[in-house]
């Protein structure tokens, strides 16, 4: 498989660098068939001149079990990639959601598995402030879910994340760019949050699994991989709707061919929208 090469946004300002997270492949059945899938893994970078904030670090060191079933390929080590960028710790670590595909990456380990021998794992970005929001965090630690990615998190940097809200301003200044604001939306799992990145030509919005690729922009339903997919559907399409209005760019983590785009309704079918063609990628 190959990658669409890195890209970058820049929103005037707030710069957004699309990392290689690596990949994973697995396949589901359908009656009578099997679907294969391989999906792209895109951490992002957002930096402004006050600070710089990494965005779900992707799978990580991951344990072996996973590596097998979601044939994980590695990607470049994300320090490799932020150091060529000229970042040698982020100020900040966002997590939209708390499945290991997003977040384990914000654990340090071997490439061939997380630690079994007792020692605590550690924190890979131990200077970077970490955001969850409280109700993703409550979900994933009393489901464990992730591999018990929550009480990992904590053990390793030895406190809480910080409390995302459920809308508002994370980083920069409530109604200035540049800014990042976060949106509770519900549906792929209890607590994910859409990003939201100002900059002062432009906007970006990042709604991680709920729109992970350019089949997911319209109202679509996912049973399989949405824990509540009516929900997940009205949070998607509300999102997408405010991206139109907003002529924002939609990041999408798992596409393969493309990290990100401005989008435009379709001429007949209500909610459903399409990639802009031939739009100013500045
Ligand atoms: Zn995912």
């Amino acid at each position: 498989m190959v990658l669409a090469p890195l890209e970058a946004l820049d929103l005037g300002e707030l710069r957004i660098d699309v990392l290689d997270g690596g990949s994973l492949a697995f396949s589901i059945e359908r009656p009578g068939k099997r679907i294969a899938l391989e999906l792209a893994v895109r951490p992002l970078l957002v930096r402004t001149s006050e600070w710089s904030c990494l965005i779900d670090p992707g799978f990580g060191p991951a344990d072996p079990r996973r590596r097998e079933r979601f044939q994980l390929r590695d990607p470049v080590p994300l320090e490799e990639q932020l150091d060529r960028l000229g970042v040698a710790q982020p100020d900040h670590v966002l997590l939209t959601h708390l499945h290991f595909d997003h977040a384990a990456g914000v654990l340090a380990g071997s490439a061939h598995g997380m630690r079994d021998d007792g020692d605590v794992e550690e924190a890979r970005f131990p200077g970077a402030e970490h955001h969850v929001h409280p109700l993703e965090w409550d979900a994933a630690m009393r489901e464990q879910r992730g591999g018990d990615l929550a009480a990992r998190i904590e053990r390793a940097l030895s406190r809480l994340p910080k409390s995302l809200p459920s809308d508002g301003t994370v980083l920069g200044t409530p109604g200035h760019a540049p800014r990042i604001d976060v949106e509770l939306a519900s549906g792929h799992t209890e607590g994910l949050v859409a990003v939201w990145m100002h900059g002062t030509e432009g906007t970006a919005m990042f709604a991680a699994d709920l729109v992970p690729t350019r089949k997911f922009l319209g109202a679509r339903l996912d049973r399989m991989a949405d824990q509540a997919p009516e929900l997940a559907r009205d949070s998607r399409i509300a999102l997408l709707r405010r991206c139109e209005r907003e002529h924002a760019f939609v990041l999408f983590y798992h596409d393969r061919d493309v990290a990100f785009a401005r989008i435009e309704a379709d001429a007949t079918l209500r909610d459903t929208w399409h990639v802009q063609r031939d739009a100013d990628f500045r």
